[in-house]
């Protein structure tokens, strides 16, 4: 029986998709055999990586101004890669830090070259984001990193800093494609697709054009963003499946009415849990403040830690699976990714409103 999946990631992923790769797994497309066993340079394979690019671009407006590259290595990767290709000798990158990720991505532009930390909300626990008088952008970035939804704190950004003219970047590895945004005002967006677009093994890279040129040439081949871009993603294997993955969901994605659609779908869907959060005076306490409370990762408290145990586990025994919160901040996390289909927050607050009753 299907169970509530609120994993983080690797995480849920949309019914019909999984149906569909199920019903193709053994025979893509009449070829009689699966998509798993077929080169990347064959003709259906480039079908599905050009595809899963159109997609990209047409769910975000995208011109030809942007490329789309699909990448291995995780979000973790582009930690390291995005300074190594735009970071040089001589040059300062600003990141503004409200969680846990983005500390880790400048932690990695750090061993690369020189960090300036434009905002951090560390000193208040990674409740929020910072006010835009309090992001001190550095005289010439080579560019300022943010972190749109930090997913283990449940921090997002409610509308994207306008930053001026320096070169933005942003990791939605948690938070791409679950809501409408003004792409234009980003050089470049990277996601690992495990949390809201696909399985696990796949980044998204989303550079514009003339940011792209600006990247150093002197990296290993395989490291460079350009290599990917002059060979369409197809510089070496690419993680066929996950892609082939990906663009399903794209497609799914569309159907449901595109970013509008699955940002009506995930408001409704996060208000469920913090409306259980909010009427249970103070029983329940929600970890973001409400002004950056995150749609995709639902973080809160209870009184005692026995009882944070103790909700996880009836929750699971309810069918709910992947509500305890990240080891370096404990309690409860909710993830409500794209997939995550309603009745599992409608099942979420019924069983929140009832242990309450039980325990508060
Ligand atoms: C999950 C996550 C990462 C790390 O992703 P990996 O694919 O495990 O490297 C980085 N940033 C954010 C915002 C994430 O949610």
């Amino acid at each position: 029986m299907p169970v509530y999946n609120f994993n983080a990631g690797p995480a849920v992923l949309p019914r019909p998709v999984l149906e569909q790769a199920r019903a193709e797994l053994l025979d893509y497309q009449g070829r009689g055999m699966s998509i798993l066993e077929m080169s990347h340079r064959s003709p259906e394979y480039e079908a599905i990586n050009a595809s899963a690019e159109a997609r990209f671009k047409s769910l975000l407006g995208l011109g030809d101004d942007y490329r789309v590259l699909f990448m291995q290595g995780g979000a973790s990767t582009q930690f390291a890669l995005l300074p190594m290709n735009f970071l040089p000798p001589g040059a300062v990158a600003d990141y503004i830090v409200t969680g846990a990720w983005g500390e880790k991505a400048a932690e990695e532009a750090r061993r690369v070259g020189q960090v300036h930390v434009a905002a951090t909300t560390a000193g208040g626990g990674f409740r929020g984001v910072p006010q835009p008088a309090e992001i001190h952008l550095s005289e010439r970035p080579a560019y300022v990193h943010l972190t749109s939804n930090e997913t283990i704190q449940g921090v997002q950004w409610a509308a994207l800093p306008d930053l001026g003219d320096a070169p933005l970047v942003a990791d939605m590895s948690s938070d791409i494609l679950s809501r409408p945004f003004d792409v234009a005002r980003f050089a470049l967006i990277y996601a690992g697709a495990q949390k809201n677009i696909g399985p696990a093994g796949v980044t998204a890279v989303l550079v514009r054009e003339s940011f792209l040129a600006q990247a150093r040439s002197d990296q290993p081949a395989i490291l460079r963003y350009t290599t990917f871009a002059r060979n369409n993603s197809l510089y070496n294997t690419p993680p066929v499946f996950a892609i082939y993955m990906l663009d399903l969901v794209l497609a799914w994605i569309a159907a449901q009415g595109g970013l509008e659609g699955m940002a009506e779908r995930n408001r409704r869907k996060a208000a469920l849990v913090y409306n259980a959060i909010d009427r249970s005076a103070g029983f329940y306490r929600g970890h973001a403040e409400p002004a950056s409370r995150s749609l995709m990762n639902v973080t809160f408290r209870l009184p005692e830690e026995q009882l944070e145990r103790q909700f996880v586990a009836e929750a699971q025994t309810a069918g709910m699976v992947g509500l305890a919160g990240h080891r370096s901040v404990g309690g409860i996390r909710a993830s409500l990714y794209n997939a995550l289909e309603e009745a599992s927050c409608v099942a979420l607050a019924a069983f929140m409103d009832e242990f309450l009753r039980r325990h508060g």
